[in-house]
């Protein structure tokens, strides 16, 4: 059963930080994209702490005469997918569709979205044509697609991206949870019932820098893999009983073949003492493990993400005006 909900009013989010060379011509094509929708819009800016004029110049934007520009400034820098977040509790859209500020994403393939979305799709993913990143980038996030794709079971080839479109009731989902690091792409699919991903152009980075060095990927990339799965945390227990059961079975061996060749074989009790230690190694990763099993739980508690997602509720015709009497009767 696809959406067949109407989109009359599309939010653009894109989050922003340091970017000022970028932003007059991100806010005129990003503009133009939407103009040519035939729908009304808003471009939600979310300024992430820049310390360079990016804020003025979208308190400028938002100040202009029929402005559909919606600014939101935060005190200091929380990283792009709290700021996504920021801006998603702003929207009024019945469509949301994030996209970067850098201009690597295409403003022009906004309507692209949107046609997909209206096919009834609650989230329209997006695949890098020609992607244009260095190989450092390139090769982590083919990990991270393979990764999601075997813990979650989600198809999508492509969550660096971050040009998508997402339907309101998914992000109201996501506004739902609780956590504090969170990657928006993966969040969704958990919220979205029919996903589709689309080609879109990449470009090289036309002004800046890149604001995520090594050490930034690898904290996202950890933010990926704890947002989805604890099964890290499984996998202590796991390595530990084969190291308990291997230690176990060198004692066995040793202790069989002492019986047949005398005491010198096995060291005079050296290889015993190595037996026993993987045996109590073995233990404590098991009891880690075990310690893990606990945090996840917590984890996934303290996240408070919402139990499970209705997406629609169906009543039938006789219950229906059943149910609407009972109303009137209160
Ligand atoms: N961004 C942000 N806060 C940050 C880092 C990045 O709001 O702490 C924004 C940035 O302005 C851009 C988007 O997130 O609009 C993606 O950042 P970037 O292009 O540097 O990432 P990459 O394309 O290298 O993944
Ligand atoms: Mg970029």
């Amino acid at each position: 059963m696809k959406h067949t909900q109407d989109i009359n009013f599309v939010s653009i989010v894109i989050p922003v930080y340091n970017e000022e060379a970028s932003l007059p011509e991100l806010l005129s094509r990003t503009i133009k994209a939407a103009d040519s929708l035939d729908k009304d819009y808003e471009i939600v800016l979310v300024d992430d702490g820049s310390r360079d004029n990016s804020a003025d110049l979208i308190e400028a934007a938002s100040l202009e005469k029929n402005s559909h520009v919606v600014g939101i400034i935060l005190n200091r820098n929380y990283g792009q997918h709290n700021a996504i977040m920021a801006g998603f509790q702003h929207v009024r859209g019945d469509l949301i569709i994030t996209l970067d500020a850098d201009l690597q994403n295409p403003p022009e393939e906004i309507p692209n979205l949107v046609t997909k979305a209206e096919e009834g799709y609650d989230s329209v993913g997006t695949v890098r044509i020609n992607r244009q990143d260095s190989a450092l980038r390139r090769y982590p996030s083919k990990l991270i697609n393979k990764l999601v794709k075997r813990s979650t079971g989600i198809e999508m080839n492509d969550y660096g991206c971050m040009l998508r479109a997402y339907r309101r009731h998914v992000v109201d989902a996501m506004l739902d949870c609780h956590e504090r690091s969170t990657f928006i792409p993966i969040l969704a699919n958990g919220f979205a019932r029919h996903t589709v991903e689309i080609d879109v152009e990449h470009n090289e980075r036309s002004e800046g820098e890149s604001k995520y060095d090594f050490m930034h990927l690898i904290s996202l990339m950890f933010d990926l893999l704890t947002s989805m799965t604890t099964a890290p945390l499984r996998l202590l227990s796991i390595v530990g009983a084969g190291i308990a059961t291997l230690g176990t079975l060198f004692g066995l061996f040793l202790f069989v073949m002492r019986l047949i060749q005398g005491a010198e074989w096995g060291g005079n009790g050296v290889f015993p003492l190595f037996a026993i230690l993987f045996v109590f190694v073995g233990a404590q990763f098991v009891g880690l493990g075990l310690l893990g099993e606990y945090i996840g739980r917590i984890y996934s508690d303290v996240r408070a993400r919402p139990r499970y997602f209705v997406q629609d509720v169906l009543i039938g015709e006789a219950t229906k005006s059943a149910r609407s009497s009972n109303e009137s009767k209160v």
